[in-house]
């Protein structure tokens, strides 16, 4: 019976087990993931997506989809549907229906007009200049704006000639009437509505103002019945607000908000603004460049939605805002794939070995498991030949005492296949570099085994040079070379120059030519590979390297 592993307690599980348990709320739990669709989601979003949906299910409630779509001037269809499948490919399902603020516009104008005639809401005309003049500071209190004491009636009539379009962005505003002299600056008659003669991907022209994240969260999370709205911890100072404005309003109910702490992942960024800038300036490629923390990215790279959703329970929920070691997630990625994806061999570096006593025309079939701790995987033959390749770094014409690969005069065993001992060496006469090894097999180590039990330490990979498919293979390294890019002054400055290395001539065994985009695979000894989604097909393969097999980041950097 397939044993169902019991979530991370975390403090808003427990806020919410008490307002369940205490019936303070009769409603089923109810979240929501609100993303903005002008841009696409990133590793932070994932957490996000994890704790609403992962909450819900947990408690049996629902999470709702929701789009806060409300500056035109930045969003899209495109990016909607494409978070859209992202949080599907996430494996998450948000039901029937999907939601968005814009569906909202008509019901939040309404209530605009409740809040006026309550004398809480009013049109300001002061410019933004002198608005935020009159805000105040910290430390000194704002000040009234001049139009803070128009009539109900007037407020009501500009308020519906600003929705009829009859002023041009900015002239006016719609603020609420709370207090200028409130220690929150949140607080200091916020702007609910602002004029934009933009045009919306959902309401196309109907609408020329547009209400605010602050006005338009609370509402929206109300009247969806949400009961708890979770958001990162910049809002905090922002809960007074979402209360007062539900506090106003004729609402079906009062969701409770809370907050917690941003996911940062060190040596990468994820503001969505310095992505864009990223993708924009030509550092990366577009979205979906294989270094990026967007879950387009990290998908394209190979990384596991079961690798993502593992992180973001690992990484917890909590109020303290930490930078989190990207290595936390790339061991998500390697426990995951070292249980689901299966083996195979490639060469990144290839160098020519040819085996002198192997007759030119003889192959042999050799059996070898596709995963080495799970049978149900099953077995497949790889061809061996007289010339195959092997890894560069697998030969040292002088090696060091501890090293165990081959060198002149030394035995290995190549994976699966045969024991060799290497006779001699070719040296190309321009270069001087190391073209062909010359090795004799032992014909009695089929399998690997030497037939009088003597030792052979070393094991190496290996791809027939007769069957193996010439591939290109990606190897991918952090984006940036300082731990916390974002905090820098220029994080441009501190991008990786060796953050993507693409090696065109590695060889890769015959049985991968098999292999279907987005397949995963542990390359024996080098690592975990995903057939890239836009450039593999099977007469010209692309792999991306998602981790190495271990985390080789910490040794290179003390290494300087
Ligand atoms: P913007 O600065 O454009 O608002 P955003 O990253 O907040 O960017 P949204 O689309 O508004 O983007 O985010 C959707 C949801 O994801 C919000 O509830 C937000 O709090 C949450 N979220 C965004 N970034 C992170 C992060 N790094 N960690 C956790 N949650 C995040
Ligand atoms: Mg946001």
């Amino acid at each position: 019976m397939e044993k169902k592993t019991p979530v991370p307690a975390n403090f808003i599980r427990s806020i919410i087990e008490h307002d369940l348990t205490e019936q303070q709320i009769e409603r089923t739990l109810t979240t929501r993931f609100p993303p903005e669709p002008n841009g696409h989601l990133h590793i932070g979003h994932a957490k996000s997506i994890c704790l609403n949906f992962g909450t819900a299910i947990d408690f049996g409630g629902k999470c709702n989809l929701r789009f806060d779509d409300t500056n035109p001037d930045k969003e899209s269809e495109e990016f909607q549907n494409a978070i859209k499948d992202d949080v599907k490919w996430l494996g998450f399902d948000w039901g029937e229906q999907t939601f968005h603020a814009s569906d909202y516009f008509p019901q939040l104008f309404e209530y605009a007009v409740i809040l006026i005639e309550n004398g809480k809401a009013y049109v300001d005309s002061t410019n933004a200049t002198e608005m935020r003049e009159l805000r105040g500071t910290l430390t000194r209190p704002g000040t009234d704006s001049p139009y803070r004491e128009r009539t109900i009636a007037e407020n009501i009539d500009l308020f519906r000639r600003m929705a009829a379009g009859e002023f041009a962005d900015g002239v006016h505003v719609l603020r609420a009437k709370i207090d200028m002299a409130s220690p929150n600056i949140n607080m200091r008659d916020p702007v609910l509505y602002r004029i934009k003669n933009s045009h919306h991907h959902r309401t196309g022209n109907e609408w020329k103002i547009y209400p605010l994240y602050d006005y338009t969260h609370c509402v929206s999370d109300a009247l969806e019945g949400v009961t708890h709205s979770l958001c990162t911890l910049e809002f905090e100072d922002h809960r007074p607000l979402y209360e007062w404005v539900l506090a106003q309003l004729p609402v079906p109910c009062v969701p409770r908000q809370i907050e917690f702490a941003r996911l940062e992942l060190n040596y990468t960024i994820t503001s969505k603004r310095k992505l864009t800038e990223l993708i924009d300036k030509g550092y990366v490629t577009d979205w979906s460049d294989p270094r990026l923390p967007t879950l387009k990215g990290l998908r394209r790279r190979g990384f596991t939605p079961a690798s993502i959703r593992e992180f973001c329970d690992r990484v917890g929920v909590t109020k303290k805002q930490t930078l989190i070691d990207v290595g936390v997630l790339e061991n998500c990625a390697r426990e995951d794939l070292d249980a689901s994806a299966p083996r195979a061999m490639a060469v990144v570096r290839p160098l020519r070995v040819v085996i002198e006593n192997y007759s030119d025309d003889a192959t042999d079939e050799l059996p070898a498991p596709n995963h080495p701790k799970d049978d149900s995987f099953g077995t497949r033959h790889i061809q061996f030949s007289r010339e195959i390749f092997i890894e560069r770094d697998d030969f040292l014409e002088d090696p060091p005492k501890k090293f165990f690969r081959l060198s002149p005069g030394r035995e290995v065993r190549l994976r699966y296949a045969y024991l060799v001992t290497c006779t001699r060496v070719e040296h190309d006469a321009s270069t001087g570099e190391i073209s062909t090894v010359y090795c004799r097999y032992d014909p009695e180590s089929r399998g690997g085994n030497a037939p009088d039990g003597r030792k052979v330490k070393g094991t190496i990979h290996w791809v027939s040079a007769k069957f193996g498919i010439r591939a290109e293979i990606r190897l991918y390294d952090r984006l940036f070379s300082v731990p916390n890019p974002g905090a820098e002054d220029d994080y441009l400055a501190h991008i990786n120059p060796d953050s993507m290395e693409v090696v065109s001539e590695a060889v890769i065994e015959p049985s991968l030519a098999n292999a279907k985009t987005e397949n995963r695979y542990q390359f024996e000894r080098l690592g975990y590979f995903c057939a890239d989604a836009q450039n593999h097909s099977p007469n010209s393969p692309v792999f991306n390297r998602v981790v190495t097999l271990r985390d080789t980041w910490a040794k290179k950097q003390s290494r300087g």
